[in-house]
């Protein structure tokens, strides 16, 4: 089997040749037909995140090692399974759900394996699908796509999944205004979700303009642009002046972090999700004065994976897929995403 590792951070990507593996017990070998690239590729290749201050959280310091095969939203056909796999047969059209756990901690002894304590995720702790074949280590972690076009599912394991959890979260306080921040694979995923699942009135945030005219087909009742100085009172103007009852940043930068806290109502709810990272001054006082919830959101869990599936099925949900590479395009498709010029999702078909 071919495929696309990165062996040291910012290094070009490399296609290796592999035997491919023999599906043992549990485990199911898939052909990949499609694998999402996600801006957590990106950071897995730039080897870390932005802490601020010129400080970096590496990969490597939370377990990842290098060499490894990127690529956590894998979509293939079932080719091979193990003796003791049922429900899953050769030919099968399958999802993955990437977010693997350890399987005894308290997360994933309540079926949250995407928060484990010692996570064994796919593409990012062990080889993911940037790959012609993937070795998937159990059949409990895959869902049959019956219908949903495979390009398109490949955004239900992470971008769609992850939006799923923060919108169901920021939903909690069942907003009027609901501002989203970060119009890419995830944010436009984020105002699907909304408009689909909340009766808020959606503000969409981002520097593109083109994103921003997709945000609104997808949903979005108004959109501002962050390159405008008056963004802050442009977005208290059309929530009242009273400020949006939830804020989703799938940025999450120092930026769009100032302006989270600018446009947060008294009793708001703020959800951190983007990675981009850095770090900003928060006026402390002003937290309990107005009594704000400011929680994270990470990936989302199996069963929430295939109510999204359901959700597509129905056409609820209709993921953007915008652009196409082949494996060994991977280090276009990674440079594209980086430069923003991917419009919801790029997908490689191996
Ligand atoms: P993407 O590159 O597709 O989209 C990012 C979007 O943010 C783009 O539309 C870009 O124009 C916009 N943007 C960048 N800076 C901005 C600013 N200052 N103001 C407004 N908009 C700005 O990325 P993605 O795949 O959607 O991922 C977004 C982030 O979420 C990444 O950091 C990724 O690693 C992270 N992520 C988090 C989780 C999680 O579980 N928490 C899961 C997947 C991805
Ligand atoms: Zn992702």
């Amino acid at each position: 089997m071919k495929s696309a590792r990165i062996t040291a951070p910012n290094e070009p990507l490399s296609v290796h040749e592999f035997e491919t593996p023999k599906p043992e017990g549990e485990q199911v070998l898939i052909k990949v037909r499609s694998v999402g690239v996600c801006h957590s590729d990106l950071h897995l290749w730039e080897g870390g995140y932005d802490l601020g201050d010129g400080q970096f959280m590496k990969v490597t310091d939370r377990g990842v090692k290098y060499p490894v095969t990127p690529g956590h939203e894998i979509v293939g056909t079932v080719e091979d399974v193990g003796s003791n796999v049922s429900g899953i047969v050769k030919g099968d059209m399958v999802l993955v759900f990437p977010w693997i756990g350890c399987g005894n901690c308290p997360a994933c002894k309540v079926g949250n394996e995407n928060l484990c304590d010692t996570p064994r995720s796919l593409g990012v702790f062990q080889d993911g699908g940037y790959s012609d074949y993937a070795l998937i280590p159990n059949f409990k972690y895959l869902a049959k796509l019956d219908g949903v076009d495979p390009d398109a599912a490949t955004s239900l394991a992470c971008s769609g999944l992850t939006a799923y959890t923060a919108i169901k979260k920021a939903n909690s306080n069942s907003p009027e205004f609901l501002v989203i921040v970060g119009a890419g694979g995830l944010g436009l995923m984020g105002v699907q979700i909304a408009h689909a699942i909340t009766d808020a009135k959606i503000i969409c945030v981002d520097l593109d303009e083109q994103k921003l005219a997709t945000a609104k087909e997808m949903g979005a009742d108004f959109t501002v642009n962050s390159k405008d100085s008056d963004v802050v009172q442009k977005i208290m103007t059309i929530c009242n002046n009273k400020g949006a009852d939830s804020v989703v940043d799938f940025v999450n930068a120092p930026p769009t972090a100032k302006l989270d806290f600018a446009v947060l109502r008294k009793r708001g709810n703020l959800v951190l999700v983007g990675l981009f990272g850095g770090s900003i001054e928060l006026s402390l006082v002003t937290i309990p004065l107005k009594s704000i919830t400011i929680q994270g959101a990470y990936t989302g869990n199996y069963d929430d994976m295939v109510e999204l599936l359901s959700l597509a099925r129905k056409g609820i949900l209709n993921p953007i897929i915008s652009k196409r590479y082949t494996l060994h395009e991977c280090n276009s498709a990674l440079n594209d995403l980086k430069a923003r010029k991917i419009l919801g999702r790029a997908v490689i078909n191996p």
